[in-house]
């Protein structure tokens, strides 16, 4: 690992692998550091209209070639087809009640359709994060990026004109002087923490814990509840939003037929599922699809393709930007 370099990016999730290769494209000597491997799994799959336009706009702006074809469902599919990805045409709801199946009331249906695209070619997508991440990595590698996974930086201290990062890769040490540090570690929160910088999250109303997994094997609300009034786009091509008392679930599907899954509870959802003490992820899950019939139905036949995860607190907040 070389010793000093014009600009460190501490994180390899699509931010930091997309600007190290922007900067090594306009010349600059760059480094990327990831604490873990890749591929991996990641939350946050859904692209938006505007994510997408940046996209298409980081392309054409800096030749990256891939972009541009990543920011259409179209596109993505005619120059990447082993990318996985979904079909995500706008934005679903469905409002479910505690014990009553979801019913079919025709255009009076507690279900909202919000169309984001056209068409299926111009459509979002719903980003495989293991298999994205990793093509963003290995295409900042293909412009020159110095990548570097399995590193773990455990100080960095700051001088007016550079900044000196210590730690270990794969158990080895290491020290890297670089004029310019950036932080892409997400809710890893590097600089943060070698900056003392605050948590700011007691100003934000917002709780939610999360239980989660990637799941195969789910149906179709169209299969469950069917005869429901054509919408602009067929329902589940879509981010499905099940809206219940406790929060709300998210629910992603890839093109392939795997789907992302996701409760967001609320603190008082938490506690009003009565769950006994140290409840286990599977627990969480299992005592929500109970109470909702129509999920129930919807994941009777899957399977989750990871163990079901859980996160007490998923929001984060600092108290200042640096
Ligand atoms: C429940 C949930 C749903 C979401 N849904 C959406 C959605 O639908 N659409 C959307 O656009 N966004 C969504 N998001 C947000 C999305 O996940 C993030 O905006 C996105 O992942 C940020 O990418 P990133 O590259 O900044 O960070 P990350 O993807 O978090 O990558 C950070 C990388 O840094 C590495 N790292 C961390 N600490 C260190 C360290 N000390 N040293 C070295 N490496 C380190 C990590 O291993 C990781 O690879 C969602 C988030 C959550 C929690």
């Amino acid at each position: 690992m070389k010793e000093s370099c014009e600009i460190v990016i501490v994180g390899s999730g699509f931010a930091g692998s997309l600007l190290a290769r922007v900067l090594a494209v306009l010349g600059y000597d760059v480094v990327l550091l990831e604490r873990g491997t890749h591929p991996r799994f990641a939350i946050g799959e859904s692209s938006t209209p505007l994510a997408n336009l940046s996209l298409e706009r980081l392309g054409l702006r800096y030749g990256l070639e891939d972009c541009y074809q990543l920011a259409t469902h179209g596109r993505w599919l005619e120059h990447f087809p082993e990318l996985r990805r979904g079909l995500k045409r706008g934005f679903t709801y469905y409002r479910h009640h505690p014990n009553q199946a979801f019913e079919n009331r025709g255009f009076d249906s507690e279900r909202l359709l919000v169309a984001a695209s056209p068409h299926d070619s111009l459509s979002d997508t719903h980003w495989l994060r293991a298999d994205v991440d990793q093509h963003f990595v290995r295409q900042a590698v293909g412009a020159g990026v110095d990548y570097r996974d399995r590193v773990e930086v455990t100080s960095a201290t700051f001088a007016p004109d550079s900044a000196l990062l210590k730690g270990a890769r794969a158990g080895i040490p290491f020290e890297l002087r670089a004029n310019f540090v950036i932080d892409a570690s997400g809710p890893g929160g590097f600089l943060a923490r070698e900056l003392s910088i605050p948590s700011g999250l007691r100003r934000t109303e917002t709780r939610a814990a999360l239980v989660f997994s990637h799941f195969d094997g789910m149906r179709l609300m169209k299969e469950v509840v069917p005869g429901m009034p054509e919408g602009p786009y067929a329902d589940d091509w879509a981010a499905v939003h099940h809206i219940i008392d406790e929060g709300w679930m998210y629910s992603l599907r890839f093109d392939d037929g795997v789907t992302s899954a996701g409760f967001l509870i609320s603190p008082r959802g938490l506690s009003s599922l009565a769950l006994p003490n140290r409840a286990d992820a599977a627990t969480v899950w299992q005592t929500l699809l109970e109470r909702y019939p129509t999920l129930a139905t919807i994941f009777a036949d899957s399977t989750p393709l990871m163990p079901i995860a859980f996160r007490p607190l998923i929001q984060h907040r600092l108290t200042r930007v640096t």
